[in-house]
């Protein structure tokens, strides 16, 4: 059993000193700073090293003298500060100390290390692997850098008890050779950046933000890198993430961890707690109620989209149904069907069914069809999650036909609430718990 420190789960600092955004607000107002990401594991091994990580450490009650090998992920600023090492010089330590990492993260060490002393550079490349005291780290590729880093890389670390840990920042989707080699590994500790929480287009800067991160652990999860028991952290948080009880509970549907910085983790078996079986999420048109029905499940390695649509010709539909598609991971299934019955009965990964609304539409005048649908969501062994409309509030429709329909799925929606382990009402893109 070995016991991982965070000393640091931010990217530079959040909240960011010069920033007034509400999610910067609300960790100041909460007191949840979270400083530069770093590890130190067992005392031992050092992840990282960031200008501020020395006196994280002093903060939180842990010593550095006993690191023996410093991992560096690259050279970017906020992971490497070489001028720290001053303190350990001052202190007089000549214990051995390896520091490794890529070329252009070593290089900014050399002014600043006496070759004759204690502290020995080692320069990796991803695949290369590095010992000290018994721990074992091997570099893997990152997708990650530019012209100031060169080669970014990843850690896999293995301790001298057997315990594994993936320390996964900075990085953008993992690369295929990545997951090549994290294959089978069912480690003790993952600790996977998640930079950027909803703001698009993170992975294009080289980082994940929370539908990547989602989806890296699917592509864990399928590689067996993460199993039943593997612990997954979110690191290296900035300040575009919501606030912390919203980003708890986002990635909790991931089945990961968001935890202060200061916290041990103690690695060994933690049993993953099941998620809710059967999901309702209701919502007015535009509430972003399919939006968060997609966000529970991207991190679940297989999952079957459920499009209730019946094919139309109608342009703007056509649209709107080619954005979603695209919104969707690339490895989920999709099957176009009225017939929900079948599907519940059946074993199989997830359902995500978009829409209730969309289904009724198409056999509401047969009332003994809604009643099979509720009673086989009774049923169902499935994970399900489903998406509906909240009609009602809004003005009286005009026509007999549509207050007929209105009363409908009006029932329905209660009736399928009533067999749902939770019920959820997304209003201006927030998620209300209802059950
Ligand atoms: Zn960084
Ligand atoms: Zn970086």
């Amino acid at each position: 059993v070995s016991e991982v420190l965070l000393l640091g789960t931010g990217g530079w600092s959040w909240p960011n000193p010069f920033c007034r955004c509400a999610s910067c607000e609300w960790a100041r107002s909460a007191g949840e700073i979270r400083t530069q990401a770093s590890a130190l594991v067992d005392g031992a091994v050092l992840l990282d090293c960031g200008p501020d990580v020395p006196s994280a450490a002093v903060r939180h009650g842990a010593a550095l003298d006993g690191v023996r090998l410093l991992l560096l992920t690259h050279a970017h600023s906020d992971h490497v500060s070489p001028q720290v090492l001053m303190l350990r010089h001052w202190a007089r330590l000549d214990a051995p100390l390896v520091v490794a990492g890529p070329p252009a993260a070593i290089a900014l060490h050399e002014h600043w290390i006496d070759p004759a002393g204690p502290i020995t550079l080692r320069t990796l490349l991803p695949g290369d692997t590095v010992t000290a005291g018994g721990y074992v780290a091997r570099a893997l590729p990152a997708a990650h850098g530019d012209a100031t880093t060169g080669v970014c890389v990843l850690y896999d670390l293995t301790t001298p008890d057997g315990t594994t840990l993936l320390y996964a920042t900075d990085t953008g989707p993992l690369p295929d050779e990545t997951l090549a080699a994290t294959a089978g590994r069912a480690y003790d500790v993952v600790l996977l950046e998640e930079t950027f929480g909803d703001w698009p287009g993170g992975d294009a800067h080289g980082h994940l933000g929370l539908r990547e991160f989602g989806e890296a652990v699917a592509a864990l999860r399928r590689n067996g890198a993460v199993g039943d028991a593997t612990r997954v952290v979110a690191t290296h948080l900035g300040d575009h993430n919501p606030p912390g009880p919203e980003l708890a509970r986002r990635l909790a549907l991931y089945g990961a961890e968001l935890h202060p910085d200061g916290t041990r983790l103690t690695t060994g078996p933690v049993p993953r707690t099941p998620g809710p079986q059967r999901v309702l999420i209701l919502g007015g048109a535009r509430s972003g109620k399919s939006l968060e029905a997609e966000r529970r499940l991207h991190a679940e390695p297989d999952v079957v989209y459920v499009a209730t649509s019946l094919p139309s010709d109608d342009a703007e539909w056509a649209d709107r149904v080619s954005l979603h598609r695209k919104r969707r991971p690339a490895h989920w299934q999709t099957v176009e069907t009225l017939d929900l019955v079948p599907l519940l009965e059946a074993d199989g990964p997830p359902l995500l069914i978009d829409c209730l609304t969309l289904w009724l539409g198409a056999a509401y005048d047969d009332e003994g069809r809604a009643d099979a649908l509720v009673d086989a969501w009774r049923r169902t062994r499935r994970t399900l999650v489903a998406v509906t409309n909240e009609v009602g509030s809004g003005v009286v429709p005009a026509t007999a036909s549509g207050r007929v329909f209105r009363d409908a799925l009006g029932r329905l929606n209660a009736a399928v609430a009533a067999e749902s382990d939770e019920v959820w009402l997304t209003v201006a893109g927030l998620p209300q718990r209802l059950r």
